[in-house]
């Protein structure tokens, strides 16, 4: 089976981690230190604070830029669910808003439309999904024309870029996820960016227990740091982001050159201006079920993200957040399969996936399958 993703780890991982080992001094210090100046250094930031996970790095993200009980945020509906859940540990109410057809990150013309009509809204929180970034000149003027706050959550796109500038610096904050699904690892980790230096202060008391001296807490944090042991790893996998990444581009135009142009098949599209890193290669097709298990049957892992707008979780319902009906999020949620694209794949894997999904509307003429 081709897994939908597989983390790269050679000798220099194993070779920081053992460093680690020897050194004695597991916890956080120096290596987190070095892992967030280089990850700053990479996307051209000023601070940086690597937490435990993305999760709680979009926690500690919201906490420190000030939203608190009871404030609105409008994000997407159609992302991974700790976007808006950290909204809910905030304490604050997701709006949500409807995405764009093609590029499935959040439409910018509904953006605006509900913050004329709410001017409560405090803050815009964006997901670059799949790797590819929002539409930032729309978003930015937006930004600036209402006076609300901008966080990204860059936890699919490691390294992609509008207008040359990567994401995760054009808001007052960014936040990263190095899960081992993503396009860089530390096993589990995140990371919180900004170039306020207060933000990232606030940031680095609420993930120590809110502690801003030694066993002096002035407000109520957590425990969400990161480790060297994970630092390390990070570290290793930082400087082999780019090869990463152009492996995964090349994949994804490999995809497109040889899956264009059939009709039951939409392929991915990137805007314009953007550097779209492929965190996942995501098509839409109507006959979803009988596609997912055709490649299953055919060795392809294939996955779907994401079977339901963030409102119809049960979780959202439950709250009264359920009642509203974003038709683009929905369609999509009904049509995404994501195929294999990660940099592990070889070029045989390749061309196996591209003669699968080929055969696939020829399947009850042809053979069933493909070898
Ligand atoms: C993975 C992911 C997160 C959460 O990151 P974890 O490290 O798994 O906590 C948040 N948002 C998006 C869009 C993600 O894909």
């Amino acid at each position: 089976m081709i897994p939908i993703a597989q983390p790269m780890i050679d000798e220099k991982e194993k070779e920081n981690v053992l460093e680690v080992m020897d050194n004695g001094m597991l916890a956080g210090g120096e290596v987190v230190k070095k892992f967030e100046e280089e990850f700053c250094s990479f996307i051209n930031c000023g601070y940086g604070a690597a937490t435990a996970n993305g999760t709680t790095a979009l926690h500690a993200a919201l906490k420190a830029v000030g939203i608190e009980e009871g404030d609105q945020v409008l994000t997407t509906p159609f992302t991974f669910i700790a976007t808006s859940n950290a909204l809910l540990f905030c304490g604050a109410q997701p709006v949500f808003v409807d995405i764009k057809r093609d590029t499935f990150n959040l439409d910018p013309g509904l953006i605006e439309e509900k913050l004329q009509e709410n001017p409560e809204i405090k803050a815009l929180l964006i997901v670059h999904l799949y790797g590819q970034p929002c539409d930032m000149d729309r978003i930015r003027n937006l930004v600036e024309k209402y006076d609300i706050m901008l966080i990204e959550d860059c936890a699919q796109a490691h390294g992609a870029s509008y207008d040359g500038r990567k994401v995760g610096t054009f808001g007052d904050v960014g936040v990263y996820s190095f899960y081992p699904t993503k396009n860089m690892t530390t096993s589990e980790g995140g990371i919180v960016v900004s170039d306020n230096k207060k933000v990232i202060e606030r940031v680095r008391h609420f993930i120590n227990h809110g502690a801003t001296g030694n066993y002096h807490h002035e407000f109520l944090g957590y425990n969400y740091r990161m480790t060297n042991l994970e630092a390390a790893i990070g570290r290793a996998q930082l400087k082999k982001l780019t090869k990463f990444n152009q492996k995964r581009c090349q994949n994804a135009r490999f995809f497109a050159h040889e899956l264009q142009g059939l009709d039951w098949l939409q392929l991915p599209v990137t805007g314009k201006n953007r550097r779209h890193v492929f965190h996942l290669y995501t098509v839409r097709v109507k006959e979803r079920e009988e596609f997912v298990n055709y490649l299953g049957k055919n060795d392809i892992g294939c996955g779907i993200y994401y079977p339901l707008p963030i409102y119809k979780q049960p979780l959202y319902k439950k709250r009264g957040l359920g009642n509203i009906n974003l038709i683009e999020a929905e369609s999509a949620a009904r049509e995404v399969v994501s195929l294999p694209v990660h940099p592990a794949l070889t070029k045989k894997e390749c061309q196996h996936i591209v003669k699968v999904v080929k055969s696939f509307a020829s399947r009850y003429e042809g053979e069933l399958f493909v070898n």
